[in-house]
């Protein structure tokens, strides 16, 4: 049985559904202790459970302990078994973390899957859609994957009632490198909004603009949403490269100007662009499964975040190899599984 302390290193839900995944790949039972203790609200949240729940369902797995506030809890992997499954998160739970945490094993199962995921798709401190749809997904396609996504709704925090669908047909994950992303391709930045007054979205655009100004004015659009999915608001930005792609997320919450959360994202955008990496600081912690699922493979990131570094630990725990960061001479870092 391996053990994982929940508290060591970044100590979120990551640690909860690499571990699921891993769990379901390699057959290898756990248990958690100190779950999420690093987080305000320690111990597992409702999404973290729904995630667990997932994974025993596609894996047959035995649960024992995953109740919403509890710390510890032990998972003993089954087969997965590839069909059709509908998971509900909750309120606004992110649809992209349930995702995460299934993605994999159906991918390496023996037939295809169909996923009706319903939550939130644009939640704060998780993926959104047209992350996973533009930055991650492409990169698995290269691995040997076929994955389609569709946004069928679209769910904000707090009310969700998103919904999203993917079709998931296995092969193996087949190692890539990904050290050059090419060159700049397009770029656009989307204020999408519901329910709530159009001059957010208005503001978040025009900051936008003028700190990414070599961005084509076309390149900006307000979008608005039915009433129904509201009140939410998102500013995504996205620069598609030859071989890669990177979407920058400003979620909009209360207490939080629209200049504010406009300025941050595309400053982190700005960033990106100026840098030589192939991967952001979120797709590099998303990465690290499927190459590491591949047994070699490597790309480039920015500065490895304490997500990266955690789930590079809880892969070791599961697989014969580690990732590892090492900084190049042109500032990126290169991840090797060694
Ligand atoms: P945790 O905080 O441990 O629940 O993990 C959050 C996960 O969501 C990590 O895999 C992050 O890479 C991912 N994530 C959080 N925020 C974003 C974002 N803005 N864009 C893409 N992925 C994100």
């Amino acid at each position: 049985m391996i053990i994982i302390d929940g508290s060591e290193g970044e100590g979120g839900g990551q640690i909860v559904r690499n571990a699921c995944a891993l769990s379901l790949v390699t057959g290898q039972p756990f248990r958690i202790v100190n779950a999420r203790a690093r987080r305000e609200k320690p111990g597992l949240m409702r999404q973290h459970v729904t995630a667990i729940e997932a994974a025993a369902a596609i894996g047959n797995a035995g649960v024992e302990g995953a109740m919403v506030g509890s710390d510890a809890f032990t998972f003993t992997p089954g087969t997965v078994v590839p069909g059709t499954y509908h998971f509900a998160v909750g309120t606004a739970g992110s649809t992209g973390l349930v995702l995460q945490t299934v993605l994999m094993p159906l991918l390496l199962a023996g037939g295809p899957s169909h996923l009706i995921l319903e939550g939130g798709t644009h939640n704060m401190m998780a993926p959104p859609f047209e992350f996973i749809a533009n930055a991650f997904l492409p990169v698995i396609r290269r691995m040997g994957a076929r994955v389609e996504m569709r946004l069928v709704r679209h769910g904000f925090y707090p009310r969700g009632g998103g919904r999203i669908e993917v079709d998931i047909y296995p092969a193996p994950l087949v190692p890539i490198d990904c050290l050059d992303r090419g060159a700049l391709l397009r770029v656009s930045g989307a204020a999408l909004f519901a329910g709530l007054p159009a001059d957010i979205a208005a503001r978040e655009l025009a900051t936008a603009r003028k700190l990414l100004p070599d961005w084509p004015e076309d390149a900006f659009a307000l979008r608005q949403l039915p009433e129904a999915c509201g009140p939410g608001n998102i500013l995504l930005l996205e620069a598609a490269f030859e071989h890669g792609a990177e979407v920058v997320a400003g979620f909009g919450r209360l207490g939080v100007s629209a200049e504010s959360l406009a300025r941050t994202a595309a400053q982190r955008m700005a960033g990106f662009l100026a840098s030589d990496a192939f991967a952001g600081p979120y797709l590099a912690d998303q990465l690290l499964l499927p190459f590491a699922l591949a047994g070699s493979g490597t790309f480039t990131t920015v500065k490895p975040s304490q997500h990266s570094l955690t789930a590079a630990d809880v892969i070791g725990r599961f697989l014969p190899v580690r990732p590892q960061f090492v900084q190049q001479a042109d500032g990126t870092h290169r991840m090797m599984l060694n």
